[in-house]
């Protein structure tokens, strides 16, 4: 194996990872609103309004949330989990569907 192959092997690893067993971004990716705005807007505490508000105009956000969210349930580590804004939730409220909070136990 040269170090074209070896990179080419990882990459590929990558997109599996990434996109699962294709290793191809889904096709709805053309179409994300996001694609014309500035990336670091999703993922900073202070404007998480503005990212909510591109994703609420974007004609691919329940595609987007679910394969977030189906890809978030694949992978096993909280360590993980990413932050930012994604299909129109922050990381908080996708962590709250994946973890719902315990009901509290009825006081004695
Ligand atoms: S819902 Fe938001 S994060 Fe997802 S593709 Fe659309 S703009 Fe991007």
């Amino acid at each position: 194996m040269n170090n074209l192959d070896a990179r080419y092997a990882g990459h590929r690893a990558l997109m599996m990872a990434l996109f699962g067993r294709s290793g191809q971004p889904p096709a709805w990716r053309t179409e994300a609103a996001c694609a014309e705005t500035d990336p670091a807007v999703f993922d900073d505490q202070h404007r998480i309004d503005e990212a909510q508000r591109v994703c609420a105009g974007c004609p691919v956000m329940a595609l987007c949330r679910a394969d977030q969210l189906a890809w978030e349930s694949r992978t096993g580590t909280r360590r993980r989990f990413p932050s930012g804004v994604v299909g129109g939730l922050t990381a908080t409220a996708r962590h709250q569907i994946h973890y719902p909070p315990k009901p509290k136990a009825a006081a004695a």
